[in-house]
């Protein structure tokens, strides 16, 4: 459960040691809507995207489902900055079952609401799928642009970090990789 109270005094804190004075007036409501916003933005912390996900029954589907270009946002958990991007979602139903299509968005959404990395979010969007449907194979690929690269450090602004996951005959199969390339691509 999230602390607003702690939160508060952790930003007068940090804006203190910056220099500044946390008494100004535009900075006096800052440590209470940093407060607002980490509830929100850290909504995932300790959820288990488990909880959302509802498997139906569907005679002979076993084609390959894309959901692709869900839009994300996250926090690098290195430097407390957000990343966001793009997520794509593929798997390939087995035994008929199959996810609604809104549960892939609440998984990812789940999941990057809280001090993440992308190559784990990645990972963990493989689990919940595998986990929650136990499909023939799934891929998940995710674009994101990192603001701790674009605004400090190296400073490549626009620079794309593209991470994936790829499990089942999703993993083994390169043509069945290469169609859900396409497909996502495309
Ligand atoms: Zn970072």
């Amino acid at each position: 459960m999230i602390d607003k109270e702690r939160i508060e005094q952790a930003v007068r804190e940090i804006l203190g040691a910056i220099g500044e004075d946390p008494e100004r007036e535009g900075l006096r409501e800052t440590p209470a809507r940093v407060a607002r916003m980490y509830e929100e933005i850290f909504a995932g912390v300790g959820r288990d995207p488990a909880e959302v996900i509802k498997v139906f029954r569907e005679d002979s589907l076993e084609e390959m489902v894309v959901v692709k270009d869900i839009p994300f946002y996250s926090i690098c958990e290195h430097h407390l900055m957000p990343f966001f991007g793009s997520i794509h979602v593929v798997y390939i139903p087995q035994d008929n079952r199959i996810l609604g299509l809104s549960k892939v968005a609440r998984i990812t959404d789940i999941l990057s609401k809280k001090p993440q990395l992308q190559e784990r979010l990645t990972r963990e969007i493989g689990d919940a799928l595998v986990k929650g449907v136990a499909p023939h194979g799934t891929a998940v690929l995710i674009e994101a642009e990192h603001l701790c690269m674009a605004m400090r450090g190296i400073r490549k602004p626009g620079a794309q970090t593209v991470t994936s996951d790829f499990r089942g005959s999703l993993r083994t199969d390169t043509s069945l990789r290469a169609e859900a390339l396409k497909l996502i691509k495309g």
